[in-house]
């Protein structure tokens, strides 16, 4: 797939403190100096445009992804794009045009919200499409070994023996799996969360040969193939292979904690037997007004729409960072408001020849963004380094500490 443009995040020449993330389950990752960080993140379903809430959570695994180059690591991320999914297929149809098409629109419109707001782009970008024949050889040897079961020409994952890994109780995995795309109340299956692996093909979907009939694959396998693939080699399914099939780490929103980050998790299990990741973080959800901000709430904040509105994407970025990406947050204009006026004094002091101390500020920053991506006191610093400048302290460097916060914090002055 195509990519937005990249940025240049040169190493910092001091050195950095250890990245100490708050993760949602698993181990930090232990790495070697030289050994390159895998992370995969989920990317989106392209029916949409990007609003605020997948904004934070890009933004959440950007701030990592330029804290660990600015440390002088080598960073291997891969992202995907869902092209081939559910809503996709629905909203195409309700607007009665092609899905790929509406697909195309919906990936370049990320694209430029992306650009916009400095998000670093992965180094392997690659839609379902793209990985069709990796998908459909991994769901053929899940179906050699005997894991999966067919139900009127779909195939079905057996996930029994991974449910003492459930990340919730079984009563709420039952809830959340309907409404997140799951089948629970499908007569015949084996156990009600068994994931399906392939969809025997539906009139005016797209479809693929494949040992299992015509059809397509589900959205867990996807994720859990394009992963390994891109980040642990074409040999991930060779036995004989003996380098480590476990990535550092895996990520996105917090709604995809369950379903989907179990079920790919015990996918890649299934098709490695290695742990899939050492990690897994996820960004909270953004909400509006008091609510969950939804598609189906109709209430959904486009990236695109307060940009095209004049909103500099600077101020977009700050007020993203005010707060933690690791906390459930509301969306408030005055957020926005608040950051407007926090970067112009930020701008405005940079902008002189003469300004308060930065090297102190610079480790200090430096700590924050390390203590679990503690962003808005990050932010904090840099408002009581602007007063000061403003005040007349004298004795750092603006090109120093513009550096800093650029390749660290994205914030461009
Ligand atoms: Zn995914």
């Amino acid at each position: 797939m195509s990519n937005w443009p990249t940025l240049d995040i040169p190493k910092w020449h001091q050195e950095l403190p250890e990245l100490n993330l708050s993760l949602t389950s698993g181990r930090q990752p232990k790495l070697g100096k030289n050994e390159s960080f895998k992370m995969y993140v989920c990317g989106i379903t392209p029916y949409d445009a990007t609003h605020l809430g997948h904004a934070a959570t890009y933004l959440t695994f950007d701030l990592i992804h330029r804290y660990l180059k600015i440390s002088g690591r080598d960073v291997d991320f891969v992202e995907n794009i869902t092209d081939i999914d559910d809503p996709l297929f629905e909203r195409a149809k309700r607007d009665n045009q092609s899905w790929s098409k509406l697909g195309e629109s919906q990936v370049a419109l990320f694209e430029s919200d992306m650009t916009s707001l400095r998000i670093l782009p992965p180094k392997n970008y690659v839609a379902v499409t793209e990985a069709m024949s990796s998908i459909i050889r991994a769901i053929e040897f899940l179906v050699e070994k005997g894991l999966t079961y067919e139900l009127s020409g779909n195939i079905y994952f057996r996930i029994t023996p991974y449910l003492n890994e459930l990340p919730v109780a079984l009563d709420a995995a039952l809830l959340i799996f309907a409404e997140r795309g799951g089948d629970p109340e499908r007569v015949g299956k084996e156990s009600s969360l068994d994931p399906i692996l392939w969809i025997a093909n539906k009139d005016g979907e797209p479809g693929w040969d494949s040992k299992m009939g015509f059809g397509r694959p589900g959205w867990h396998i996807e994720c859990s193939v394009i992963a390994l693939e891109n980040l642990i080699g074409k040999d991930y399914l060779d036995a004989g292979a003996t380098s480590s099939k476990t990535i550092a780490l895996q990520g996105g929103g917090s709604d995809l904690i369950f379903p989907h980050h179990f079920m790919s998790s015990a996918l890649a299990k299934a098709l490695t037997n290695s742990d899939f990741a050492d990690a897994y973080l996820h960004a909270a959800m953004v909400g509006l007004d008091g609510e969950k901000m939804s598609k189906s709430k109709g209430n959904l904040v486009f990236v695109s729409k307060l940009l095209s509105q004049g909103v500099d994407p600077m101020v977009l970025r700050h007020a993203l960072l005010s707060e933690n990406y690791s906390e459930d947050r509301m969306w408030r204009s005055e957020t926005l408001k608040q950051s407007e006026e926090r970067v112009a004094k930020l701008r405005s002091a940079l902008s002189r020849i003469e300004c308060a101390p930065t090297d102190e500020i610079i480790r200090a920053i430096a700590l924050k963004i390390a203590d679990n991506l503690n962003t808005p006191a990050a932010l904090d610093l840099l408002d009581k380094w602007a007063l000061d400048t403003s005040n007349g302290e004298i004795g750092g460097s603006v090109g120093e500490l513009s550096r800093f916060i650029d390749g660290a914090l994205g914030l461009a002055p």
